[in-house]
């Protein structure tokens, strides 16, 4: 049995004075059965460490693939493990469009946080023009590829992906849920492949684009969606609070 898992991705939003009153409205919060996580930006690690429970996890948007070094803007595995994170968000579809995130920087990524016991987030989705094509299978299983090359089947169990087409995100337009179910179930059979069953039926799949309290259970009932990793909708304490009830 996988346990669901809701994330928050606030990518560039709130400053600390806003994430410490979005924390007073979550104090106590918990659920039975669903693991909850919050991904913030980096200036907002320390207070969220400070003031948040022990049933919210706390996860980065990124996370570098050095200890130290000349890399200047980047934060590393080390600093990220002293502000308890436990999960990090690898390959964003924002940082692939973006910041030059490739297929290989993702994969250095993913086995510097499986190094410092940090569990990725790995985001893999197709363009608008690509799922127009035809071409949305290709394209998640080359970026799934690309991301647990070399892992260890012990690492890809823990693994979490969420599968997040680009054109649902921030847009409104949603993927409906069967055919996230129908995606998602593909990314765990291009797993099954590069290891084997047992490692695939382990490995949770988030769907994520567009998902808001209304929505999440439509997603969460069918039997291949593990959970969503969920932007605008996770900025407001009352509406996080509800997609986790709603996992
Ligand atoms: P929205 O939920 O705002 O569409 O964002 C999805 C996303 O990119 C989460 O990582």
């Amino acid at each position: 049995m996988r346990t669901p898992i809701i994330a928050g991705n606030w990518k560039m939003n709130k400053t600390i004075v806003e994430t410490k009153a979005f924390l007073d409205e979550i104090k106590d919060f918990a659920v039975d059965g669903v693991e909850a996580v919050l991904c913030v930006p980096y200036t907002d690690l320390a207070i969220v460490k400070e003031n948040i429970g022990d049933y919210i996890k706390i996860g980065s948007q990124n996370i570098h693939w050095a200890e130290t070094g000349a890399f200047t803007g980047e934060i590393s595995p080390l600093m990220l493990k002293e502000l308890r994170v436990e999960y990090a968000i690898i390959g964003h579809s924002e940082r692939r469009e973006m910041f030059g995130e490739t297929d290989e920087t993702v994969n250095k990524r993913v086995h510097a946080a499986f190094k410092h016991g940090i569990t990725p987030i790995v985001c893999v989705g197709e363009k608008l023009e690509e799922r127009e094509a035809g071409k949305t299978k290709e394209i998640v299983k080359k970026q799934t590829i690309a991301a647990i090359k070399d892992l260890a089947s012990e690492q890809v169990k823990q693994l979490v992906i969420a599968y997040e087409p680009i054109w649902a995100i921030g847009t409104g337009k949603s993927s409906t849920a069967e055919d996230a179910n129908e995606v998602i179930g593909f990314i765990r059979q291009v797993i099954a492949d590069q290891y084997d069953q047992q490692v695939a039926n382990e490995v949770r799949v988030q769907y994520g684009g567009s998902v808001k309290p209304e929505n999440i259970s439509t997603y969460l009932n069918q039997p291949e969606i593990d959970g969503a990793l969920v932007g605008g909708a996770s900025l407001d304490p009352t509406s996080f609070k509800s997609l986790v009830e709603g996992g």
